[in-house]
Formats: structure tokens, C-alpha cells, sequence
């Protein structure tokens, strides 16, 4: 079975396969766009993805959702999520410390971000499988290098709930490394500098690649940072010029929010090629138009904590690496982001004027390299693929608390996964019965500064002095960066492990199954949606067609007027139900009637 590659962007998302010796990029069924904006909307009592839905963003606010990838795999109180909902025109609600997002909607009507990302997701598979003419299951899903454990988890939920079978996960910039070290194969090692800004994220990897040997040696970047925080920038800045011209603020406006989003998107883009240019948003708010101006020095102004966040970023994942900026042999540029021009030239500044690699296409890198590696997974043998590997690291370093609220480097970041640790730890006072461990990822120094992860405890330790009951404890990280703790008592055999998974602030196992089957539910809602929108059509047609034939045939006139009566009481009732088609067995009932009087 073909096994397909999903990169699931924040702001775009895209989908490759690799079949017959090489990769194919699919252009979505609709539009026969390569990217699909990762939109979902929920409209006249259907579900819209992709373009679809991003053109219901300024008509359908309440109810049109984006960045999901902002949201998924965190916590309500995070304080990028309490900052980022501010802006958006959907509403975000707390459900026990996890984000969710309640919209109105016949099918629904409070999701969470996985069952969101879910949608996204369903739609690359349903888009490949237009391609390939078969039913698609096994997936490669992409996460940015710097994503946590819990992120990682929520989005591989989001493709179980997709009916994906996800057979591996990739970071981001290992996969855009994989595409461009194909692409320009050759025996000689060479340090390569990925540099992946996109719309929400900004990873940053450096890795070794000789022939078909991937070897990731260092990863940096920021989870939040990335095409959407400049246009938040340019937003925020307009929206003081509108006060300034008319003093009405729309900070709470959220359509008004919304259309200017929209314009940013537009001037920022214009801003890649042009040095300044005029702003235009009518009726913006009430009757105010809005009308201003822009220059590029003015937007690089205004993000220029972000960009020199990029710049430091850069320079702390190349001392983690050991490399020095003179032996990295290409700088390769991925995500929508590194059109901008004072990125460019920042980074042309910082490598001495090397020349950036431009070879590969920055929207379909990563897909494409997801393609590679789903196919080097999957069962199909290809040659094209022989001595393909791949070492990937983990982003931050995980580790068990020590009892003095210090954190235990178990796995120091940038290890290679898989990995396998066994250490054991000792109890620290007399008789201790049981022992908890608690597991966290960051790098400070105490545990309460870090991401905590999760805990378990191992009972039943044999009585001994302190120091002296011992306890083995394994952490193991699979290929796909997710982590399973489990600790065993030595002498009893006592053991006890977590999945981490079922923590805290995740989707439960009965919960995903529930996810799965109202997915299941949308899916055949969806279809039979379709199939009374096309019920209701050939009823209109028919409808008309009646209206047609009545004039010319000759009919008595009491004939004639019934049908007329019966065929404009079909179009007004159809008219009533505009927002949503009517049910098969109405529509049935009613095209029966006419036909019978017809007759
Ligand atoms: P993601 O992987 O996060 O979905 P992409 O790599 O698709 O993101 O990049 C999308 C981002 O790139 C958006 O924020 C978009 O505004 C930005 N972008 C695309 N083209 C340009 C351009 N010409 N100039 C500036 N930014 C651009
Ligand atoms: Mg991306």
C-alpha cells in the first residue's frame, strides 16, 4: 500500500508521494494548488477545508478556524495561547485547562485542536487518494524540530482521528534536509544549515549528510514564531494609525480584526518585492474606510525583535553543534517566510556572503521529504531508495526530578533517537515503600521551570536502609520522538511504567476512540450532505424543466394550473431551504408528487 508524506503547516499544509523512482508533489482536487491553506470552516450547515474555508474568513468569523497549530498540544494558561486568541476572530474557551473551540454549527459544536487538525489532515489524505486512485492509510506526519512531547502526541492523535495510520513522524527541517540532500546526492559530507521559517514556527537544523546518510547533529528554534507574528505586528500597528485617523478603537472588532488580517497578509507579501506601498480597507468600521501607507523599512521596523530573535537563534544551534559558521557548506532556505528580503540578506550578512540555496522549492521541501522517508518506511521495496537514513535528535533534554526539585539530564537534548536509557535511582530515607518520578523536558536548572510531562509511582520496595532500595529505570524515545518511562523494583520484579500519553492535558485512549467515530460520523454526514445538495438540484432542474413543458404541451387549464400551484410551491419550499438541503425522503416526496401530477 502507498504510504503518503502530510506536512501539516500552521498556515499551509501539503501532501507528496513517492512512486515510480521519484516524488510527487499533489495538487489539491479543487483549486490544483500543490498548498492547501490549513483552514476549516464551519458554514451553512457544512464543513468547508482549505481555500474553501480560508474564503469564508472575513464573512463567517465566528465560525472559520486557523493556526489550530498554534493551539494544539498546549494548555489553556499558556501565555502564547492567552496572547494569540486575543487576535484571532474565533472564540477559544477553557475545558479543564485545555484549549477548545466552540463554533455553531448543525455538525458539532465544541472541538478540540486535534479533531480540528483532524479535518486538515483528512483532506491531504482524501486529496492524494483522488490522485493515487486508492485508498490511502499509512502516513508520514511532519512537527517542527522544536516542538515538545505533548505537541507531538496531540498531533498524532489528530491523524489517528483522521483514520491515518501514522507510520512515522519527521521533523520538519530533517525532512527539507532529506529533500535537498536527494536532490543534490554526492559522496563527499557536507554540513548543511536548514532554515525553515514558515507561518508559526522557526526551526533551525544542522545536519551532516554523505550520500543517503542524514545525520541531524544539532536543532534550535521557537515553537511561536514565525509569517503570522509579523502580520500580528503590522495589525497591531494599524490598528493604532485607524485610532489615530477616526479614535475608534477595533481592537475587540473581531470581522473588522479579521479584514485587516486579511490586508496584512496581502501588504506583507507586496512588501517582498516592493518598497512601499498603499494600504485600503473600506467601510473597515461602520462607514470608516481605512487608507494609510507602508514602507518595507517601516514592517522591518516593526519586527525587528523578531528577526533578531532568528539571528540568535541561528548562533546558539550552531555552538550547540560544535560546528563553526565557516564549515557549513550550504544554507538552505524552507517556509513561506524566508521570501522576505531582510531575512535573506541578514543571512547572507551572518555566512560571509554565501550564497543561499534557493534549489529547492520552499513551500513543498518538507512534504517531499516526508514522501521519501514514508515510502523508505513502508512496505514497498524501491531501489531508489537503498542506504537511505536517517538519524534525528530530540529537542530538549528529559529527565526524572531529583528529590531537591533540581531536574536529572537523563537524555541531554540533541540526542540521537531512538534512545534507550537505563539508570537507576536510590531511595532517600529508611523503609521508603514506594518512589514517585516525575518526568520533565526543558533545560533550566529546577524542574518547576521546565515542561512537566507526567509521573508515576513504583510501590512496593522492599525494606532497606535509605539509599540502599533500588529501583531501574528505563526511558526510551521512539523513532517518532515520543517517550515511555517505566521503572522496575530489582529484587520483586515489581514494575510500574507510564505512557505519557494519558497524561494530563492529552487525549485519553476512550477519548480519541470517541474522536474517531464522530469523525466518522462528519464523514458520512458530509457524504450525505452531498447527496441530498444533489438530490435538491435535480429537483430544482426538474421543477424548471415541468415549468417549461407546461407552456408548450396542451394542457386543460385546471391541468395546467395545478401543476403550476404544485411547481411553485416545489421552488418556494426549496427556497426556504437554502442553508441546508432538505432530507432524501422530502425531496423523494416531493418530486413524486409533481411527476404525478405530470403524468
Ligand atoms: P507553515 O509551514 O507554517 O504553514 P509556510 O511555510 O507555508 O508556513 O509559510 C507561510 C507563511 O509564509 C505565511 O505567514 C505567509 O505570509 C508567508 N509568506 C508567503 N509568501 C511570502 C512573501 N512573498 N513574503 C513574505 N511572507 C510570505
Ligand atoms: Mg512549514
Amino acid at each position: 500500500m502507498t504510504a503518503i508524506g502530510i506536512d501539516l503547516g500552521t498556515t499551509n499544509s501539503c501532501v507528496a508521494v513517492f512512486r515510480n523512482g521519484k516524488v510527487e508533489v499533489i495538487a489539491n482536487d479543487l483549486q490544483g494548488n500543490r498548498v492547501t491553506p490549513s483552514y476549516v470552516s464551519f458554514t451553512r450547515g457544512e464543513r468547508l477545508v482549505g481555500e474553501a474555508a480560508k474564503g469564508e474568513l472575513t464573512e463567517n468569523c465566528e465560525n472559520t478556524l486557523y493556526q489550530i497549530k498554534r493551539l494544539i498540544g498546549r494548555t489553556y494558561d499558556d501565555p502564547s495561547v492567552q496572547a494569540d486568541m486575543k487576535l484571532w476572530g474565533f472564540t477559544v474557551i477553557n475545558d479543564d485547562n485545555k484549549p477548545k473551540i466552540p463554533v455553531n454549527s448543525s455538525l458539532g459544536n465544541i472541538f478540540c485542536p486535534e479533531q480540528i487538525s483532524a479535518m486538515v489532515l483528512e483532506e491531504m489524505k482524501k486529496t492524494a487518494e483522488v490522485f493515487l486512485a486508492e485508498t490511502v492509510t499509512d502516513a508520514v506526519i511532519t512537527i517542527p524540530a522544536y516542538f515538545n512531547d505533548a505537541q507531538r502526541k496531540a498531533t498524532h492523535d489528530a491523524g489517528v482521528i483522521a483514520g491515518l495510520n501514522v507510520i512515522g513522524m519527521i521533523n520538519e527541517p530533517t525532512a527539507a534536509a532529506v529533500a535537498y540532500g536527494l536532490d543534490t546526492e554526492s559522496e563527499n559530507e557536507r554540513n548543511v544549515l536548514i532554515f525553515d521559517l514558515g507561518g508559526g514556527t522557526f526551526d533551525v537544523t544542522i545536519v551532516k549528510i554523505k550520500g543517503r546518510k542524514f545525520d541531524v547533529i544539532a536543532t534550535g528554534g521557537d515553537t511561536h514564531l514565525g509569517g503570522e507574528d509579523f502580520n500580528n505586528k503590522l495589525m497591531e500597528y494599524f490598528v493604532s494609525v485607524f485610532k489615530q485617523q477616526h479614535g475608534a478603537d477595533i481592537s475587540d472588532n473581531k470581522t473588522a480584526l479579521n479584514r485587516l488580517r486579511v490586508e496584512c497578509e496581502e501588504v506583507k507579501r507586496k512588501l517582498s518585492t516592493s518598497d512601499r506601498i498603499k494600504v485600503q480597507v473600506y467601510a473597515l468600521q461602520g462607514e470608516r474606510d481605512f487608507g494609510s501607507e507602508i514602507s518595507r523599512a517601516k514592517f522591518e521596523d516593526l519586527n525587528r525583535i523578531f528577526f533578531d530573535k532568528v539571528l540568535d537563534t541561528v548562533k546558539n544551534t550552531l555552538s550547540d553543534s560544535g560546528i563553526k559558521k565557516e564549515n557549513i557548506d550550504d544554507v538552505v532556505l524552507v517556509g513561506g517566510s524566508t521570501r522576505i528580503p531582510k531575512i535573506r540578506k541578514m543571512l547572507e550578512k551572518y555566512f560571509d556572503n554565501m550564497n543561499l540555496k534557493r534549489t529547492i522549492n520552499p513551500d513543498e521541501a518538507v512534504a517531499y521529504g516526508a514522501a521519501l522517508y514514508a515510502s523508505s518506511l513502508g512496505s514497498v521495496e524501491d531501489p531508489a531508495l537503498k542506504e537511505f537514513a536517517l538519524e534525528d535528535v530530540i529537542p530538549l533534554s528529559i529527565g526524572i526530578e531529583n528529590h531537591d526539585g533540581t531536574m536529572g539530564f537523563d537524555i541531554p537534548r540533541n540526542t540521537k533517537i531512538p534512545t534507550k536509557l537505563w539508570h537507576t535511582r536510590h531511595t532517600i530515607v529508611d523503609n521508603q515503600k514506594e518512589m514517585l518520578l516525575e518526568i520533565f523536558e526543558g533545560e533550566r536548572t529546577l524542574t518547576k521551570d521546565n515542561h512537566f510531562l507526567g509521573e508515576f509511582t513504583i510501590s512496593g520496595i522492599p525494606p532497606a536502609p535509605r539509599k540502599k532500595g533500588r529501583v531501574k529505570v528505563l526511558l526510551e524515545i521512539n523513532a517518532c520522538g515520543i517517550l515511555h518511562v517505566r521503572a522496575i523494583e530489582k529484587i520483586t520484579g515489581n514494575s510500574s511504567e507510564i505512557t505519557i500519553a494519558r497524561d494530563k492535558g492529552r487525549l485519553s485512549e476512550s477519548e480519541i476512540k470517541r474522536m474517531i467515530q464522530e469523525a466518522e460520523e462528519y464523514r458520512k454526514r458530509d457524504q450525505e450532505l452531498k447527496q441530498r445538495s444533489g438530490a435538491r438540484n435535480e429537483l430544482e432542474d426538474y421543477a424548471y424543466s415541468v415549468k417549461e413543458e407546461v407552456r408548450q404541451k396542451n394542457h386543460t387549464e385546471p391541468q395546467r394550473e395545478s401543476i403550476m400551484s404544485k411547481v411553485t410551491e416545489i421552488l418556494q419550499w426549496l427556497d426556504i431551504n437554502q442553508t441546508e438541503p432538505p432530507e432524501m425522503s422530502e425531496l423523494e416526496a416531493k418530486k413524486g408528487e409533481l411527476e404525478k401530477l405530470v403524468k
